[in-house]
């Protein structure tokens, strides 16, 4: 509103920013990302988000709860625990909330990452579950990926304010925590607190409207993060990777579908 710098987020940019493995990496060098997601309920958003995590560039990832058994299943790469995240070994970010559900063992895991010293990401249900008084006293980077309705419980107003002024609500949102916040919808916007311009990302379908979609996005950015990115341009680079994607896919695609897409959008890319 006041004069908010806007920038389009092109191609060349992300390019530019995402990881390259070197002659000298190894896998904790690359980095390593821990997913905190999935439920006895949701055990299907623990496998997403590890399925984005795992198409980051991040060297390993890690998975910490109640879904450590459908998620091993599915992928013998991941390094799983059934326990809190505490226990899961050290990592360099976090991704925490996908389908976390509301018992008291969901909001403790979210209350260790928040409290944690590396970057975090926060989504979906972990944004209901996490204290945001903790949120603005983290001194490591925070990245929040609520949609409309996400947002619009976060602020305090209707959702249908926060889709009639998309700009004004994740400025908002990025001043009131701290935060670099990610805005979903058709396009996505970018905030960071502060005073750096928001970004655009355009790359996305409609057909990323479906469910899961998003605890794919979580996990990537949250292993963009994990390699060293910082909050602004993990959750740029996210988008734009994520978006292209839902485009690669065979339509209609499903979440696991723009999953396994990510590798054709990084050759895109890079
Ligand atoms: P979620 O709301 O958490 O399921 O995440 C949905 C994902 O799909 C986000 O990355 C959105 O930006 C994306 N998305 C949803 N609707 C559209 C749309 N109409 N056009 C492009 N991307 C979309
Ligand atoms: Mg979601």
């Amino acid at each position: 509103p006041d004069g908010a710098r806007v920038e389009a987020l092109q191609h060349a940019d992300v390019a530019r920013l995402l990881p390259r493995p070197s002659a000298e990496s190894d896998k904790y060098r690359r980095g390593v990302v821990g997913v905190v997601a999935g439920s006895a309920r949701y055990p299907g958003a623990a496998v997403l988000a590890v399925s984005g995590a795992l198409r980051s560039g991040a060297g390993a990832v890690r998975y910490a709860g109640p879904g450590s058994d459908a998620v091993i299943a599915r992928f013998p790469e991941a390094l799983v625990s059934a326990g809190p995240p505490r226990h899961a070994g050290r990592v360099q970010a976090w991704a925490a909330g996908p389908g976390l559900g509301d018992e008291p063992e969901a909001r403790q895991a979210v209350a260790e990452v928040i409290g944690s010293d590396v970057p975090v990401l926060v989504d979906a249900d972990g944004l209901r579950l996490m204290d945001l008084a903790a949120v603005r006293a983290r001194t490591a980077p925070t990245v929040l990926t609520p949609h409309a309705g996400e947002a619009s419980a976060l602020l305090g107003v209707a959702r249908e304010e926060v889709e009639a002024g998309r700009l004004a609500a994740v400025r908002d949102l990025a001043e009131r925590t701290g935060a670099t916040v990610l805005l979903k919808g058709s396009t996505t916007l970018i905030a960071g607190p502060g005073d750096v311009p928001v970004r655009v990302n355009a790359t996305g379908t409609g057909w990323l409207a479906t469910a899961g979609s998003g605890d794919v996005l979580s996990g990537l950015v949250g292993g963009l993060l994990a390699t060293g990115l910082d909050a602004h341009d993990a959750a740029s680079a996210g988008a734009y990777l994520h978006g292209l994607a839902g485009r690669l896919a065979p339509d209609p695609p499903s979440a696991t579908d723009v999953a396994e897409a990510l590798a054709r959008a990084w050759q895109d890319v890079t």
